[in-house]
């Protein structure tokens, strides 16, 4: 018989939801950016439509789908199923998002990080087939990691093991939206860039960004960045170098943490190529241990853009039910 789960990703600027089969195939997807930056409720609604149009699509019978997965961009709670804090999503501190899905869906709900799930996609589906001990990062609005350590994702002890994002780099540096200083997503994602972004334009800095920064007042994005660099800015340059050498700089520490044989690299922002994946290379090795440079393999990201739908549905096969 058939089985089947539900991935939803709920990320910064948009919700991925996907109906998944065993074999990490996504049967079909659904997406909407309905929720963006709106309060709890609202992410609650736009999950329970998403279910909705997905079962009425009619693909799968409802008695095939053993659980939904649902993957959190921000520090999490696991044992209580509930979000501590987001970067990204304001106002969802200790909301039990988990027990109100189960309510609301009526379905078993698997609750995590949303880069734990997606390194436990890449492991069972993906680029991380076979290996025992690997990580996945993730280059997008934070820093998100996954460590997968003799074939078990690493939660710890309340579920925020891996959260990279926090680990301060710089003591005093610039201030971090945890209330830190210093950390590493300070610098190395999407939020550091538009950061430094914002530090250059102020202190008068020469750069086509002034005239590209959002009149909202929303973030530049990684993107907007790479098109100014691409046109020869030597800011945006300068900024996605370092934003690159720091990302090395944070898989340098998790070389050194758990001595993995494989990092898979994902996210949006490695689409900006080699100005910048170049730059996160160096970071790595100038920062590793000589010894073990040649322990660890690099590779791409294999589930690209649905890697936060079949992670999420790989953590629920994961989970037994
Ligand atoms: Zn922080």
């Amino acid at each position: 018989m058939a089985v089947y789960a539900i991935g939803i990703d709920v990320g910064g600027t948009k919700i991925a939801t996907g109906i998944v089969d065993q074999d990490g195939t996504v049967v079909t997807c659904y997406q909407t950016r309905a929720h963006s930056e709106k309060e709890p409720e609202h992410v609650i609604a736009a999950i329970e439509e998403a279910y909705r149009v997905l079962m009425g699509r009619g693909l799968v019978a409802a008695h095939d789908v053993v659980g939904v997965g649902v993957g959190f961009a921000g520090t999490i709670n696991l044992p209580r199923g509930c979000i501590l804090i987001s970067s990204n999503l304001p106002a969802w501190d200790r909301v039990p998002l988990r027990d109100i899905l189960t309510e609301r869906l009526g379905l078993p709900v698997v609750f995590d990080n949303d880069a734990h799930m997606c390194a436990v996609g890449e492991h069972r589906f993906g680029a991380g087939r076979g290996v025992r001990n690997m990580c996945y990062v993730c280059f997008s609005t934070g820093f998100g990691l996954g460590a997968i350590v003799e074939d078990r994702l690493v939660t710890g002890h309340t579920g925020s093991a891996g959260e990279l994002s926090h680990v301060v780099i710089e003591p005093g540096g610039a201030l971090c939206t945890c209330g830190k200083r210093g950390c590493l997503m300070t610098y190395a994602s999407g939020i550091g860039i538009a950061r430094m972004i914002n530090e250059r334009i102020a202190a008068g800095e020469a750069t086509i960004l002034r005239e590209m920064l959002p009149p909202d007042g929303r973030r530049i994005t990684g993107e907007q960045v790479a098109a100014a660099a691409a046109q020869g800015d030597r800011v945006a340059r300068e900024v996605l170098q370092r934003a690159g050498y720091y990302f090395g700089v944070g898989m340098a520490i998790l070389v050194q943490l758990f001595n993995p044989e494989l990092i898979i690299i994902g996210g949006g922002l490695t689409r900006i190529g080699p100005l910048l994946m170049d730059e996160v290379t160096r970071g790595l090795y100038e920062n590793v241990q000589p010894e073990l440079h040649d322990t660890v393999r690099l590779t791409p990201w294999q589930l690209q853009d649905n890697i936060g739908i079949i992670g999420a549905a790989a953590e629920v096969f994961e989970s037994g039910l």
